[in-house]
């Protein structure tokens, strides 16, 4: 028999995402809507950390981390309670793997709220891997993929293998994309953020636009020139409709030299891809220096 030894406390990173294409293909009987995403994991995390209690409850301690953030902005709470994506993905994984252990979770939030960063998806991933682990549940990735499918659609992508990744249907269908495009971005988020449903309320599928197998296969190739040239946003006009700082960001990307640029998500983070670090060192200097609120330099995950 073999016996794994019990873990008492992980630590866990949780990526933000990017979105380099994002395809409304229509919209479902079910509300939902169809869509084709490329979507690339960055190296900006939330960190979680669990640590085994006695008692059974489930414990939330959220920290922001960093000052000159706007996580801590008033009009994007994030909740501190059980109805975090990471208190909901504790008590469904426990409740589905029918044990009633206890755990202290202490989330470290770095990836803005309310940003098409996917902050909450990837730490209800990190959540659902995690206590997976400390619980040694020893859940299928099957399983967890059906467990996240329940909390939201995004979630998947995170459990993935890759960290590049063609996503369908809600954006629950994840098809690993590998790559050797080591991408450099800079990121800019305004002061305020977007709710996603309220963006999906005002979009339109479109047709128009490159189209997905094009822009994978310039992925596939490294081909970045090409690349830049793909990108497409389907919810970007919809978003600068709804949020006047998204308009302006773009106004002010189409000003830098950068080598392209877009919204990500339903925004309102918005990212420009540069040549190297040192030139995307360069555009957030910019950017800092004209007053926007949160800046960062960033790469795709290998
Ligand atoms: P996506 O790109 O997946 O659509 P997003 O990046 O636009 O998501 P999130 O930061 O994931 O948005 O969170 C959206 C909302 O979810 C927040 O405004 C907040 O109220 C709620 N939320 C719940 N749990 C979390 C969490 N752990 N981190 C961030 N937001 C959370």
């Amino acid at each position: 028999m073999l016996c794994q030894p019990a873990i008492r406390s992980l630590t866990v990173l949780a990526p933000a995402k990017l979105n380099l294409f994002l395809r409304i293909v229509r919209r479902r009987d079910d509300g939902f809507h169809e869509l084709e995403t490329v979507m690339t994991a960055i190296n900006l995390f939330d960190t979680l950390r669990f640590d085994s209690c006695d008692s059974s409850e489930i414990q939330l301690r959220v920290i922001m981390a960093g000052t000159r953030n706007s996580l801590t902005s008033p009009s994007q709470p994030i909740p501190t309670g059980l109805d975090n994506l990471v208190g909901r993905a504790a008590q469904l994984i426990r409740q589905y793997a029918g044990v009633s252990h206890g755990v202290q979770i202490t989330l470290t939030k770095r990836i803005p709220a309310a940003a098409g960063m996917g902050g909450g998806s990837s730490d209800a991933a990190a959540t659902l891997s995690g206590l997976n682990r400390l619980w040694n549940l020893s859940l299928s990735r099957a399983e967890l993929l059906d467990l996240a499918a329940q909390l939201g659609s995004d979630i998947g992508f995170f459990l993935g293998g890759g960290s590049t990744a063609v996503c369908r249907g809600r954006g629950e269908i994840v098809e690993p994309l590998s790559h050797s495009a080591g991408l450099h971005f800079v990121v800019a988020r305004p002061a305020t953020g977007l709710s996603t449903p309220q963006v999906f309320k005002h979009c339109r599928p479109d047709d128009q636009g490159p189209d997905l197998e094009s822009f994978v296969e310039s992925m596939k190739q490294s081909n970045s020139s090409r690349l830049v040239r793909l990108l497409h946003n389907g919810l970007q006009g919809p978003a600068e409709s709804l949020n006047h700082e998204v308009q302006e960001l773009r106004e002010r990307f189409c000003s830098l030299p950068v080598l392209g640029h877009q919204m990500s998500g339903s925004g309102t983070s918005y990212f420009g891809i540069c040549a190297s670090a040192r030139h995307a060192q360069t555009v957030a200097a910019r950017l800092r220096a004209s007053g926007v609120p949160w800046v960062h330099i960033a790469r795709s995950c290998p």
